[in-house]
């Protein structure tokens, strides 16, 4: 599409063109919030600290048109202006605002959540037949709270949710209070991580806790008491996958554990979150079925949730690094070697159209599986090429210096420059920025 100067706007990442905010930078979310199960009414305010970029008098925060924004006030005085349209609260002031000022962000918001559509399907905000369900990914956080919605910008989190006593509440972070008034509970978490947006969830739902194991890290487990059977066998082996992929892949990046929600309802793929992996009740079938899965959610807290591609486009960084991590485990665990899984999915993708780019997929294709198969092909190609040694120590290395960092592909292929005494170039071209599989 051609498109005169004159229309061209600034954007944070042309891959969601809609999504994050010029001006300001936040540190904190505190969100204080009452949710009703059976009407699915969300009420409340979102308290987000922030700092400008830049002298402001207006600015703007991602935020479903499902809400309706009822009060605004900035340090403390009312917002001159306000209004929510196409996904944006914009925000006026009384006056500008110079550079390096900061920010107290108060809105009042509230009404039915739902889903935002988007090239990837619903995302976002999501009623279970009992209970409700965060999938956030690449852009669902502002179905429910007002935020700078972009994985760049990170920040700290509470979140204190009151709703029906039945039912439990799991978000990120340490569960720092829980308090029972009447038929209603008062839940309260602290997420001090930086985190980005699209990995901050709530899971509502009938859920009993399951301890799993305190070391290497505390994990547990919120899950219908129906498949804990189940679950007891099909979960069985995370300690030691978490064990496996600490040794691999450096220590586990939060301080406050892990913990699977396993939902009462099916769902097609599971998801992950910070500290905080989401499957559905079809993944927990006491076959072990969906082991692979498990695999890839728990190295998404080192791959994706703290080390964050900085735009969508390097999306491998995250999808890559997980699918790798099914087959490290798959080889750890007795199954299938990498090497045969890499040799399997490498004639798969010969099979396919050859015409995705690794590098720069393009929005549509972001989800696609080549990303996922090919970018683990590349990091297993990049291990043969370095030998194991130098290839773990490589990722060890990534993981430390990007820790709740955000990241782009030059980085990682910088990094691997000082692993290998000849250039990588010819492996980066071939698998990174060619379509045709090597
Ligand atoms: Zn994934």
């Amino acid at each position: 599409m051609k498109t005169s100067p004159k229309t061209v706007t600034e954007v944070i990442d042309p891959y969601l063109p809609k999504n994050g905010n010029f001006g300001y930078r936040v540190s904190r979310y505190e969100l204080d919030l009452e949710y009703k199960v059976a009407s699915n009414r969300l009420t409340g305010s979102a308290t987000i600290t922030a700092v400008t970029l830049t002298a402001l008098q207006q600015f703007t925060l991602d935020l479903s048109t499902a809400l309706t924004v009822s009060k605004v006030s900035v340090n403390g005085k009312r917002a001159a202006q306000f209004s929510s349209r196409g996904g944006k609260l914009r925000v006026r002031l009384e006056s500008k605002l110079p550079t390096g000022a900061a920010l107290s962000i108060v809105v009042r918001y509230g009404g039915a959540p739902r889903p935002l559509r988007s090239l990837w399907g619903e995302v976002g905000f999501e009623e279970l037949t009992e209970g409700v369900l965060v999938a956030g990914q690449p852009n669902g956080a502002a179905s429910w709270f007002p935020c700078d919605d972009h994985p760049s910008a990170k920040a700290a989190f509470r979140i204190q949710i009151s709703t029906e006593s039945p039912y439990r509440v799991v978000a990120n972070g340490k569960l720092v209070s829980r308090r029972a008034r009447a038929s209603r509970t008062v839940w309260t978490y602290e997420q001090s991580e930086p985190t980005s947006t699209y990995l901050v969830t709530l899971q509502i739902g009938r859920y009993q806790m399951a301890r799993l194991a305190k070391a290497p890290v505390q994990m547990q487990a919120a899950l219908p008491q129906r498949l804990r059977d189940d679950f007891d066998h099909d979960f069985a082996r995370q300690p030691q996958m978490m064990e496996f992929f600490v040794e691999r892949f450096g220590p586990y990046p939060l301080a406050n554990g892990y913990t699977v929600v396993v939902t009462d309802d099916p769902l097609e793929i599971p998801l992950e979150a910070q500290g905080i992996s989401i499957f559905g009740a079809n993944h927990c079938d006491g076959t072990r079925s969906s082991e692979r899965l498990i695999a890839h959610e728990l190295a998404h807290q080192w791959f994706g949730n703290s080390v964050t591609a900085r735009r969508w486009r390097d999306i491998w960084l995250h999808e890559g690094f997980a699918c790798y991590a099914e087959w490290l485990w798959s080889e750890h665990a007795g199954g299938a070697s990498a090497d045969d899984l890499a040799r399997f999915h490498h004639q798969q993708l010969r099979d396919k159209p050859q015409d995705l780019l690794l590098a720069d997929p393009g929005p549509h294709n972001m989800f696609d599986d080549r990303v996922y198969k090919r970018g683990a092909l590349t990091l297993h190609t990049l291990r043969g090429r370095l030998g194991d040694d130098k290839f773990f120590a490589l990722l060890e290395e990534w993981t430390a210096r990007y820790r709740h960092a955000t990241v782009v592909t030059d980085d990682f292929t910088g990094l691997a420059a000082n692993y290998s005494d000849e250039s990588l170039r010819p492996l980066w071209d071939a698998w990174l920025y060619s379509t045709e599989v090597p």
